[in-house]
């Protein structure tokens, strides 16, 4: 008991213990490193005159492009604190689906800075919590920058997709993606909920041949495949009545693996036979209730149409559709306004949708089904993407997505705010004065933050090729005479009015990378040990 007592007892002040922070302060440094080399390596694909990666991946396939997500996703990276900003990237995607390069480039900077905080002696939660003021503090600064919109401004809404198209290896179509992807994201928008977008609605098929010139927008459905005509059925049908059936218009198989036997011909033909006959009647159950489409549901338990179907199905004029995938039934049903028919028992007149057209049309060098003018069409929209080559093809696809995102983004929150660097300079500028008011370790380290934020104007000017030292000083001044608009012009090589400029982005895109950066950083400041388990 007086042993215990005796370790117990607290230290005196004489023999103040040294505690070896060695490896914690390793470990940090290691992390930082590792992250801060994944934003190197997106750095100079950030803005319009960025350049694009080319991944190659082991299994012989090339991408090109300029989205930092997809750039970041193709690449392998083992190190964990890198894979974080691997996975920021992609919150960003999902949190506004434009400024997946900005988010990690300033997290890269972040890093950079807390790396100097950390040597200077500053403690790691103490940096962490200076980061978490300055996050909340910059978004504040966004929100006064802001300018609110209003849906029905269409110029508006096409001028910042054409800002986030800007940057792509496609930005030379910006004038035609942009405002597709408008009027894409604007028909889906259900008058009820005016907030809401569910970009699930708007499908993209894409196709190889012609050039990104002929994307276009189908009002209807488009299926990237051809008719199932063998038969001789029909390739075009005027006033359709469309059935979307998920059972198979084949002979039933036995339940369990067994096979039967028949030796004799009488039998074989009484088979044939009865097979014929289970078909036909499914067939005629079809032509009863006036249907002359099928869109057949892809089935891995037996063919979803045998020739023999296919053979009664054409002679009853019926167009067949086979093959499609599941997880587009839910879209295809809401467009077409009817139900799937799990069952030839629940085949009624009344679950099925109509349109004036469905027909099957050669593009490029393959075929596609197009239904068009569709009856109480549910509020969902097709583009139908096309392009020279694969490569081209997928970053067409890539970057229409982002510009869709802008578009919903505006739809959210109906504010814009102005790009080119200046939110950055300005925030930059803001929390800068700020630091000045507050004391101590707080008042250095959000210093240093402010001054991180530059990064994102040095990089445009520094991709774009022009002196980025002189660039970022000149705007740096121009905010500081009030002029909050004033950004990169990359095109003119000098500072302007950057909103004249038509360079405008949502407001969320600039608040949640801000958001995101710093919740990135601060969760990797925290981290003081890697376990490694096996
Ligand atoms: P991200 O993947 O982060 O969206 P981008 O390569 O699209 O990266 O670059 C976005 C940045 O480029 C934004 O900061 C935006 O303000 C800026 N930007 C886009 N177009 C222009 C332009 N015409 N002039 C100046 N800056 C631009
Ligand atoms: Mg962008």
């Amino acid at each position: 008991m007086a042993a215990a007592a005796a370790v117990l007892r607290a230290p005196s002040s004489k023999t103040e213990s040294y505690v070896d922070t060695k490896r914690r302060d390793d470990v940090r440094q290691a992390n930082i490193i590792a992250a801060s080399a994944i934003a190197d390596a997106v750095r100079t694909s950030l803005g319009p005159k960025g350049m694009d990666k080319m991944i190659s991946s082991a299994n012989g396939e090339v991408i090109i492009t300029n989205d930092g997500a997809t750039i970041l996703n193709k690449m392998e990276v083992i190190q964990p604190a890198a894979k974080m900003l691997v996975d920021l990237s992609r919150s960003q995607d999902a949190a506004a689906g434009d400024g997946t390069t900005t988010v990690v480039v300033l997290a890269g900077s972040l890093l950079k800075r807390s790396l100097s905080l950390l040597s200077a002696g500053v403690h790691p939660t103490a940096v962490s919590d200076a980061l978490h003021r300055l996050s909340i503090r910059a978004v504040e600064v966004l929100h006064s920058m802001a300018i609110p919109l209003d849906l029905s401004n269409r110029d508006a809404l096409v001028k910042s997709a054409a800002t986030s198209l800007n940057s792509k290896v496609v930005s030379q179509y910006s004038s035609l993606l942009a405002p597709l992807a408008v009027d894409a994201v604007l028909s889906v928008v259900d008058p009820a909920q005016p907030d809401i977008v569910d970009l699930r609605d708007v499908k993209i098929v894409k196709k190889l041949g012609g050039t990104v010139d002929d994307t276009e927008l189908v009002k209807g459905l488009v299926f990237d495949k051809k008719v199932s005509h063998s038969a001789g059925g029909p390739t075009r049908v005027e006033n359709a009545k469309i059935a979307v059936v998920q059972f198979q218009i084949s002979p039933p198989k036995t339940d369990i693996e067994q096979s039967i036997v028949v030796s004799d011909y009488t039998q074989m033909d009484r088979i044939l036979r009865e097979e014929r006959n289970y078909i036909l009647g499914m067939v005629k159950k079809i032509k009863a209730t006036g249907c002359n489409v099928l869109l057949i549901q892809k089935s891995i338990l037996r063919d979803a149409v045998t020739d023999l179907s296919l053979h009664y199905l054409a002679k009853a004029k019926i167009l067949v559709v086979k093959d499609v995938e599941r997880d587009e039934i839910e879209f295809i049903t809401k467009t077409l306004n009817c139900l799937p028919i799990a069952n030839i028992e629940h085949f009624r007149e009344d679950k099925l949708g109509f349109a004036n057209c469905v027909e099957e049309v050669s593009v490029g060098d393959g075929k596609i089904v197009k239904i068009t003018g569709i009856k109480d069409m549910g509020r969902t929209t097709t583009v139908l993407v096309r392009g020279s080559n694969q490569l081209v093809l997928d970053e067409a696809e890539r970057s229409l997505h982002d510009a869709l995102c802008v578009v919903r983004c505006l739809v959210n929150k109906k504010f814009l705010i102005a790009g080119g660097g200046a939110p950055e300079i300005e925030m930059s500028r803001q929390l800068g004065a700020w630091a000045k008011e507050l004391k101590g370790m707080e008042s250095y380290s959000i210093k240093e933050f402010a001054e991180a934020l530059e990064v994102i104007p040095y990089t445009l000017a520094e991709n774009a090729g022009l002196n980025s030292i002189a660039i970022v000083t000149e705007l740096r001044n121009r905010h500081a005479q009030g002029e909050i608009n004033s950004g990169i012009n990359v095109r003119k090589g000098q500072i302007t009015n950057i909103l004249e400029e038509n360079v405008v982005q949502p407001l969320l895109v600039s608040t949640s990378a801000i958001t995101l950066a710093a919740e990135c950083v601060r969760m990797i400041l925290k981290i003081d040990d890697v376990v490694i388990v096996r």
